[in-house]
Parts: structure tokens; C-alpha cells; sequence
């Protein structure tokens, strides 16, 4: 025999050894090999059970974001072989999908993908770590999406640990199907574990962030207060264990992502080492998000196309109302009071009431427009309102609006309850604004269309005080000077801090501040996700200094802040308040309704 021979030879010999193992079961098998961690690369293997002869596999363009990101730029090379070793034709059908053809006996497609996009919504794989967001790197076989599947990891550096909500058995993890496997995020380094049982549930807390950056013991504390509030609320608790996953890196972070077993939140660590608050919200946040959205889901998010846009009216609700209940799980845990609730309540009014784009954009077209947040012009406030901030509003409005038309019997919790009994818990999607429509309605036995077609599809003023006066308060207009910097800068989640308009005429134009900037720093400090409330802790006639990133070298640039009149919302009581406004008020702000007892299907 030849050297090339005994090679052949062998490679047929460990290709059938590995099918003996898989071929027995119809399952789509992946290893993902962290062949070289610090040039950020790996090799994914995925071995096909026997089927048809031509196959397509697809890499997911989006994921996670409702934006496309086009994963398959990563993509550096695609091969396939048969059981024996022989080379398979594969070749691109466009730039995401791969056509296979003589796989009907099986093949092993393999491909290397460079992984490093960090955040909770990205893949990263480096040194240190790998947090890796699978839909980023595995391609599904299309035919066989709702497959049973296993995954394996090879190559794990030697110290670190695996974490991951899936479950593994027998020498793999495994997924009932590859949507499942997707959102199911996995932590690779030697990350810190903590964990706690509430009500018969497992939480695990896996963080990977230096000890010295976070306090464990409060971290743990508050995770308790909020997932015993949250499922208290909800009257469910649809998983038997949850995995929180946390970065704290020194650098820019902020943002969160939901999945049905677990959540991955990213927060800078200079920021939860000043406050809690923070990460206490984005954790009740991502956390209800098991209920709104992963499983009271809008139709329109199902099935997920992963190869191009799944177009919803809903996210004001499955978004922006997620925010209400952050607010209400934080009031009910003890995290905050009512103080600070009602100031919350006034801060989203505010930076609503100051997008022009507020009268020209609904909460459901702001809803249809989420795949554009990726475009700086897109962001601008004339041109765009947030579904987060008017579906957090609309939240508040809505609960108060059930409360009054059904004499207190019913609130935002019953809808809720309603959703998830009648949707969730049946395994039927809701029919976006109209189902939920149709569970205020339901759970207030009230018309509230004028709710919807005014304020959700319409784009009326939102007149608070109608609102707010079921409670004894109002919202009072004033006009403040604020600090005006002469720019607006934004950011796409977790992406850099960039300019978005710079005011014509003013001094930070004059200073050579340009739109499309990335700003770096402000004021010697990294511009974070607490840039903005940086800029608004200024002074008129003060001297701001911003490093910025852009068309060559980075450099620093100063100028005299103005100042300029905004208007300012602030809740307060009404002059006078009827004892029935202060009893429906404590049971907004302190209980519920007076006899809801729980909901049932209909
Ligand atoms: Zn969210």
C-alpha cells in the first residue's frame, strides 16, 4: 500500500466509526470545534442522516435582533464529503444557502466561520471565552428544521467549563428541533456559577466577568425577588430551570437577550458597580420576555424565516410592554418604589413627547420598521419613534384603561394571565394588536377599539390626564432649559456610539463634529450606554470634550455647550383626589385588582 492508500484507508475506516455512531439515529448531528479560539474561528461539522439526494442547507441572515446581519459574511469555506470520504458536489444557491447533492446515503458538510461579535446577541469566540449564539454559525439542513438534533463542542480549552440550557445526555446536548437548539445560548470559559431553588424551580447564574467587578450575594438576592414577583404575577411558571447568563466587561456593553429557558445579558462593569438598578431592570426585563414573546408570540413572528424579515405590528406590545411589566416585577420585588416608578412613568413620557416622529409614526409602524433601527438616519428623532418607549407607555395606559372599564376587577396582569391561558399555554400564536385586542376586551368586557385604533394603530396624541386621572394624577407640562450639546448621537443596541444629526449652525459643527461620527469618549470617560444621561448632567456655557473615531485618526474635540428649552413631563396628584382615586391607585400601585382571582381559558 501506498502512504496515500494506508491514509485512505484510514480516513474510510474512522468515517464509517463515526456514522456506526450516528447512523443509527435519524438525528442532524453538529460539532462545533474551537480549533483556534484566539483568531476567533471555528470549524462546524454537521453530519446528515440518510434522506434525500440533494439537499439545501441555510445559514439564518438574522437572528435574535429583528435585523439582518448576514451571517454568512463569516462564512470562509464549505466542504462535503460522503460516508466513505469521496468528496460531495456542494455549491451556493445565493450568499446564505448551500445546495448538497449524492447525500443519499448521509453526508458531512463542514465549514470554518470566524466568530466575533460580542454582546448577547452575537457569536464571540476569543482566548478568554466563547459565548456563542448559535444561529450565528450553525446552518440548518432545510428539509429537516423540526428535526431532532445533538450538538457537540471539541477542542474546549482544558479549564474551561460548558454552560448552556440545553440538555445533555449521553455524551451530547440535544434539541427537540433546530429553532430549539438556537435559542439555547452557551457559555464556554471559566466562568463563575451561582444558583438558587424558588418554588420548586432551578435558577442558575453563570457570570463571566472579574470577581472584583460584581457582588454575588446581592446579584443572587435580587434574581430571587425578581423571579418570585414575575411568576407570582403571571400565576405560572412554565419551565422547571433557568439560566441566567452575564458579562460585565470594562468596555462598552449594555443589552439583553430572551430566550425561552434562559437569558444573556451584557452590562458594563463600571455601571453595576455604581448601582444595581440597571441589572435589576434588564434582568426583569429578559426575564417576562419567557412569557411576552418566546411564548405569548405573535403570528406574525411564526414560523421564523431566518432568511429574511419577519415583518410584525406587534413589538410595541411584545417589546414595549415587556418594559411595563420590568416596571410593575421591579415595584412588586421591593427593587424600586413608587417614587421611582412614577418617575420612570414621566421619563418615557418625556423623551416621547420630544420625537416629532411621535405624530407621524405609529406604535404598530414603529413596530414594522424595527429591521431599520440598524440605519443611523433611521434613528433619528423626526423620523422615528421607539417601540420600546410608546409600548412601554401604551403598557401603563392600557392597564389603566382595563382597570376603569371594568370597575377594578381586571388589569394589565389579567390580560397577561388571558394571553397565556388562551394562547400560550394551547400552543395558537396571537393575531399581533388585534388578539390583544381581544384579551382586553376580553378580561375588561369592554369595546376598548378606541384604545387601539387611536393610540396603537393611530397616531393620536396620547392625552395622559384622561389616563392618569382614574389614579388622582396628572401629568404636568413645563418647559426646561436643558444642556444642548448641538448634536444627537444613538446607538444600534450594542453596536459604537454614533452622531446621527449634528444642529447646522451651531458649536459642536463648528468644533468639526460631523453625522456618522463614532464617539469614543466623552468627557474622559468611555461613551457607554449612560452616555446620554453624561451629556444631560452638564452645564450650559460648560466646555464638553468628545474623542471621536472617524475618517482617520481618533482626536478630541471641544466646544462650549448651549442650552435650549425642552418640554418636561412630571407626575403629580391632582388638586384634589377622591378617596376612590386613592384606593384604585393602591391597587395600581400596591396590589391588584380588588377580585381578580386568577383567569380562565375561554
Ligand atoms: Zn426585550
Amino acid at each position: 500500500m501506498t502512504k496515500q492508500a494506508i491514509r485512505r484507508a484510514l480516513q474510510a475506516a474512522l468515517c464509517s466509526a463515526i456514522l456506526a455512531v450516528f447512523s443509527a439515529a435519524s438525528d442532524v448531528s453538529y460539532t462545533v470545534s474551537l480549533d483556534a479560539p484566539e483568531q476567533h474561528r471555528v470549524q462546524v461539522q454537521i453530519i446528515l442522516p440518510p434522506g434525500t439526494a440533494a439537499r439545501e442547507l441555510q445559514l439564518p441572515v438574522w437572528n435574535a435582533l429583528y435585523q439582518i446581519r448576514d451571517f454568512a459574511q463569516f462564512v470562509n469555506w464549505v466542504r462535503a464529503k460522503d460516508r466513505a470520504g469521496n468528496t460531495l458536489l456542494i455549491r451556493q444557491a445565493n450568499d446564505s444557502r448551500w445546495q448538497l447533492e449524492g447525500a443519499a446515503d448521509g453526508a458531512i458538510v463542514e465549514y470554518q466561520i470566524y466568530v466575533d461579535s460580542f454582546g448577547p446577541f452575537g457569536a464571540q469566540v476569543n482566548s478568554h471565552h466563547a459565548f456563542l449564539n448559535l444561529a450565528q454559525i450553525l446552518m440548518y439542513p432545510v428539509d429537516a428544521r423540526d428535526a431532532p438534533l445533538t450538538i457537540r463542542f471539541s477542542h474546549v480549552p482544558g479549564d474551561w467549563r460548558i454552560a448552556t440550557p440545553l440538555q445533555f445526555v449521553s455524551g451530547a446536548y440535544s434539541a427537540e428541533n433546530y429553532d430549539r437548539l438556537v435559542d439555547s445560548p452557551v457559555e464556554m470559559s471559566a466562568f463563575h456559577e451561582f444558583g438558587f431553588d424558588e418554588a420548586g424551580a432551578q435558577y442558575r447564574v453563570i457570570i463571566d466577568a472579574d470577581p472584583t467587578d460584581y457582588e454575588s450575594d446581592k446579584i443572587v438576592a435580587n434574581l430571587h425577588k425578581i423571579v418570585a414577583a414575575a411568576t407570582s404575577w403571571m400565576n405560572d411558571r412554565p419551565f422547571d430551570a433557568y439560566t441566567f447568563f452575564y458579562h460585565f466587561p470594562r468596555g462598552p456593553a449594555g443589552g439583553g437577550m430572551e430566550h425561552a429557558y434562559s437569558t444573556a445579558i451584557d452590562l458594563n462593569a463600571l455601571t453595576i458597580r455604581r448601582s444595581l438598578y440597571p441589572l435589576n431592570s434588564v434582568t426583569s426585563h429578559e426575564f417576562f420576555h419567557l412569557w411576552n414573546v418566546k411564548r405569548i408570540r405573535p403570528q406574525t413572528l411564526e414560523p421564523v424565516d431566518y432568511t429574511k424579515e419577519n415583518f410584525t405590528r406587534a413589538l410595541w406590545f411584545s417589546e414595549g410592554v415587556t418594559s411595563t411589566a420590568e416596571e410593575i416585577i421591579q415595584l412588586r420585588a421591593g427593587l424600586i418604589d413608587e417614587k421611582q416608578f412614577l418617575l420612570r412613568l414621566s421619563e418615557q413620557i418625556t423623551e416621547l413627547e420630544n420625537r416629532p416622529a411621535h405624530l407621524t409614526q405609529s406604535a404598530e409602524e414603529s413596530s414594522l420598521d424595527a429591521w431599520l433601527e440598524g440605519f443611523d438616519y433611521y434613528r433619528r428623532p423626526e423620523r422615528s419613534i421607539s417601540y420600546y418607549n410608546k409600548g412601554e407607555l401604551l403598557g401603563f395606559m392600557l392597564d389603566l384603561a382595563i382597570r376603569d372599564a371594568s370597575h377594578d376587577k381586571a388589569s394589565l396582569r389579567e390580560l397577561f394571565q388571558w394571553m397565556n391561558a388562551n394562547y400560550a399555554r394551547r400552543g395558537r400564536f396571537f393575531d399581533d394588536s388585534n388578539g390583544v385586542r381581544e384579551a382586553a376586551e376580553a378580561v375588561s368586557h369592554a369595546d376598548l377599539g378606541w384604545f387601539f385604533t387611536k393610540y396603537v394603530a393611530g397616531r393620536e396624541e396620547i392625552p395622559w390626564n384622561d389616563f392618569l386621572r382614574y389614579v388622582g394624577l396628572h401629568a404636568e407640562q413645563f418647559s426646561i432649559s436643558v444642556p444642548d450639546p448641538g448634536f444627537i448621537a444613538s446607538r444600534n443596541f450594542d453596536g459604537p456610539m454614533s452622531v446621527i444629526a449634528v444642529t447646522p449652525g451651531g458649536e459642536a459643527e463648528r468644533a468639526g463634529l460631523q453625522v456618522g461620527d463614532i464617539i469614543t469618549e466623552v468627557q474622559g470617560k468611555a461613551a457607554s450606554e449612560e452616555f446620554n444621561q453624561q451629556l444631560a448632567l452638564m452645564n450650559t456655557g460648560e466646555t464638553i470634550s468628545v474623542k471621536i473615531r472617524s475618517r482617520g485618526p481618533e482626536r478630541e474635540l471641544r466646544w462650549k455647550v448651549a442650552g435650549r428649552e425642552e418640554v418636561s413631563y412630571q407626575i403629580r396628584d391632582l388638586d384634589k383626589v377622591t378617596p376612590e382615586q386613592r384606593a384604585r391607585r393602591a391597587a395600581w400601585l400596591k396590589g391588584e385588582a380588588e377580585t381578580s382571582s386568577g383567569v380562565s381559558a375561554k
